[in-house]
Parts: structure tokens; C-alpha cells; sequence
């Protein structure tokens, strides 16, 4: 039986199912209670970005494994993100009037998010400015550990519905069978709440700023989070003091070798360059 067939459109060499379809028996798994895989987030994805083709973002989740992510033009946008944890959340971005970018979390909204996500989310914002702003949002949480997957579609969902995922508390009894209905059926419907909560001014638990770099706009960090090599290593411009990674400014391997070097960035190479004709 050919169920939920992903859009051609938005696939490249990293998109493994490419042409390939969640089977009947793939999407009764999830009637068994453990994780979501990427393939049932995918699927739901999908059907999401068929639905609701103005809406930005719902990327295969893959493409955030390995850091691909595509900066998003669109005002508005909604990610499904793996954190690298054996854990699923949502990203979203133009939602409540917030330039921040939203983060629904089912395990804890309170929680800082992985090194992983951050970089995820600065990759498909490319914030105009040297610093990410991220929300933590309120949400509902899951009550027995696996259902972070089940928990991010919902949440994608409701937003793409409309509706503020803050104010909504889930009938979690049925969750997973909406789910399993939404993929045999080929279209995704709101989950069912058993209740709502007044929370119409989409205020955040918590906001994080966090410093860019780089004319990519990425955070850094010290520590290996499995990023690709590309992000592992910056140099700092001796007149700006931004950080640089050698592949996006051409920065020779003489330079990155040695700590002593003198470097200047592409931008103060070039206003300096101004100065001096003048
Ligand atoms: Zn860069
Ligand atoms: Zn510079």
C-alpha cells in the first residue's frame, strides 16, 4: 500500500527516502509505544509541507544531522530538530509576533537546548545580526519519556493550524493513534486537547542570546558535537575580533596553522582598502 509519498522538491543526496514510502506495517509501529524514528517524523513532515505550502521550514529532519540545513527565507517557519540526544523538538520562527526563534520542548521548557539544536536552529534562521534570540516556550509535557516525536509533530501541527501550542494540553491516550489515522489517511489534522489554557501572549519561559560568528552567522563551541568539520575551526579577525571559519572566508591554511598570524577578515580588507585610496 503507497502511503504519504515525500515531496520531490525538497530532497537532496542526504534525503534517503527519496522516492521511497512509509509502508502499512512502518506506521502501525508507532501503535507500539517507542520512539518515533526519523522515517515517521519524516512522513509527517511531509504531509505538513503538502498541506501548508506557504509555511517555510519542515525539511526532511535528516538534513540537521549533518548540519545541512538550508537558511529559510520565508517570514514564517516550523522545523522538527533532532537534538542529538535521542530526543525530537520544534523549531519555529514568525509565530506570536516574536522575532525569536520558538522552541517546544516536551521533555522540559526550561531546558537549555543541545549545542546540536542551537547550531540546527542558527543555520535555518541566518539571523541578519551577530546574535540568535531563542524562546523557550511552555508546553505540555510527555508523561512516560517516549514520546518526544509524538509530541513535536503535535506541536508542528498546531502551529500550522493556527493554534498556540502553549494553550493546549493533549488527550495523550489518543495521541498516537491520531498520528497512525493522519498517516494512512495521507493528511495531518490537529491533535485532540482535553483542555486549553488562557496563554494568547505567547510569552516564553525563557530567552537565550546567543553570539554569532562568522559570515555564515553560526555559534561556536569548544566542544566536538559531531559537527562537520567545517565548523570546527575559526580565526579571528585582528581588527574586528569576529570569528571566522577558514572554509566561508578563504582563509589559507598558513594562517589557521599558526596562532601568531596576523589575519583581516574580507570586510576590514576592504575598508581599509577604501581608506587608503581616498
Ligand atoms: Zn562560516
Ligand atoms: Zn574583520
Amino acid at each position: 500500500m503507497l502511503i504519504a509519498q515525500l515531496d520531490s522538491q525538497q530532497q537532496t543526496s542526504l534525503d534517503s527516502r527519496s522516492n521511497e514510502i512509509l509502508e502499512k506495517v512502518e506506521i502501525q509501529e508507532i501503535s507500539k509505544g517507542g520512539y518515533l524514528n526519523t522515517e515517521h517524523i519524516n512522513a509527517a513532515i511531509a504531509l505538513l509541507r503538502t498541506e501548508f505550502p506557504e509555511i517555510g521550514g519542515l525539511f526532511n529532519v535528516q538534513w540537521g544531522q549533518n548540519l545541512s540545513f538550508p537558511a529559510i527565507e520565508k517570514d514564517q517557519w516550523i522545523q522538527i530538530i533532532h537534538t542529538s540526544q535521542n530526543h525530537w523538538i520544534t523549531a519555529a520562527f514568525g509565530y506570536g509576533k516574536s522575532t525569536n526563534v520558538l522552541i517546544y520542548d516536551s521533555l522540559n521548557s526550561r531546558c537549555i537546548p543541545t549545542t546540536h539544536t542551537i547550531y540546527c536552529v542558527a543555520q535555518l534562521r541566518h539571523s541578519p545580526d551577530n546574535s540568535l534570540k531563542i524562546s523557550l516556550m511552555p508546553c505540555e509535557n510527555q508523561e512516560d519519556g517516549v514520546n518526544c516525536g509524538t509530541f513535536a509533530i503535535a506541536f508542528a501541527t498546531a502551529l500550522a493550524f493556527k493554534l498556540n501550542p502553549s494553550e493546549l494540553r493533549f488527550d495523550q491516550t489518543i495521541m498516537r493513534q491520531h498520528l497512525i489515522n493522519c498517516l494512512l489517511n495521507g493528511k495531518m489534522e490537529a491533535f485532540s486537547v482535553i483542555s486549553t489554557r488562557k496563554n494568547s501572549n505567547w510569552r516564553p519561559r525563557k530567552q537565550l542570546s546567543i553570539n554569532l560568528n562568522c559570515i555564515c552567522k553560526m555559534p561556536f563551541s569548544e566542544k566536538d558535537c559531531g559537527m562537520p568539520e567545517k565548523y570546527r575551526k575559526v580565526v579571528q579577525c585582528l581588527s574586528c575580533k569576529i570569528w571566522y571559519h577558514p572554509e566561508c572566508e578563504s582563509i589559507p591554511d598558513t594562517v589557521v596553522g599558526d596562532k601568531n598570524s596576523l589575519w583581516f577578515c574580507s570586510q576590514c580588507r576592504a575598508r581599509k582598502r577604501k581608506r587608503n585610496s581616498k
